[in-house]
């Protein structure tokens, strides 16, 4: 599913796409992907509340929700779920529908340039799109109990959100609550940079240790942000492309073949519920 760099990749590119441009209409393909502040399905849609007529004023992203905000306060947190993509183009140059687009948007052109179309695709219907009124709406409500961005987290401030827990460090590091925007991948990448077994406790780490997980972290996320984020299967950028960080994971997916560092074969288990890989001979 889509972490902090997917979502980042996917950011960058709306800005130069449609930022500070005008929505001219919206078209609503199922109602039920859109969500009022408290997560509530909406009954009713006026185009207003999805930022018809309103300019685009800023596109941010807050873990691994992108979020949309027009020039009347309002706006939109975009959840992408597990499979959830933005698609985005000249509004006139297509080659088919997408299956599974949910929301649509037609950002005005002008005389110089064409009008661009926006699409929310989600298959499996996990994300959704969460609107809101002005930015305490936005804090209070739809962004509320998130952690601190992980692109920004140092070694004092990732072992404060620790709060020495017993759990394991990979439990902790993909709750949201403590530290904002990374799943499954990027938490074994940044797990084995940091020479950090998954199943440690999250107490037992030294200072060091915090301070070079948090470092592993900025590293890899940075990493994966400038290659567009890593593609499975769902992941693509809104021009259509693909993420390429899958071709330099060092951990995730890579159980049985050659740890990189000491060429031992890497060890696949389970942390916290989810698949995890590791080199049991370079993470203590
Ligand atoms: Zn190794």
């Amino acid at each position: 599913m889509p972490e902090l760099p997917e979502v980042e990749a996917v950011r960058r590119q709306l800005v130069a796409l449609i930022l500070d441009r005008t929505v001219e209409r919206v078209r609503v393909h199922r109602r039920d992907v859109v969500r009022d502040p408290r997560g509530r399905r909406q009954g009713r849609l006026a185009g207003e509340q999805l930022g018809v007529d309103r300019v685009i004023r800023s596109i941010d992203r807050r873990g691994k929700q992108l979020i949309i905000e027009f020039d009347d306060d309002r706006g939109l947190v975009i959840r992408l779920g597990m499979s959830g993509r933005i698609e985005s183009g000249d509004a006139k140059r297509r080659r088919s529908v997408p299956l599974h687009r949910h929301v649509a948007w037609t950002i005005a052109g002008g005389s110089d340039r064409p009008a661009i179309r926006m699409e929310f695709i989600d298959p499996r219907r996990f994300g959704g799109v969460h609107l809101f009124e002005g930015s305490e709406d936005r804090d209070q409500r739809v962004l509320r109990n998130l952690g601190p961005e992980a692109t920004l987290i140092d070694g004092k401030a990732l072992g404060e959100r620790l709060k020495g827990s017993r759990r394991a460090i990979k439990a902790v590091l993909l709750d949201q609550q403590v530290l904002a925007g990374i799943g499954n991948i990027y938490a074994d990448e940044s797990l084995f940079r940091s020479g950090i077994r998954p199943d440690r406790p999250a107490v037992d780490l030294s200072a060091l240790e915090l301070e070079r997980l948090a470092r592993s972290i900025r590293t890899t996320l940075g990493l994966a942000i400038d290659a567009g984020g890593t593609t499975l299967r769902d992941h693509r950028l809104p021009d259509g492309s693909a993420g390429t960080f899958g071709s330099g994971h060092l951990a995730y997916g890579r159980s049985g073949q050659p740890c990189t560092r000491c060429q031992r074969p890497m060890t696949a288990c389970v942390v916290a519920g989810r698949s995890t890989t590791w080199c049991e001979s370079c993470q203590a």
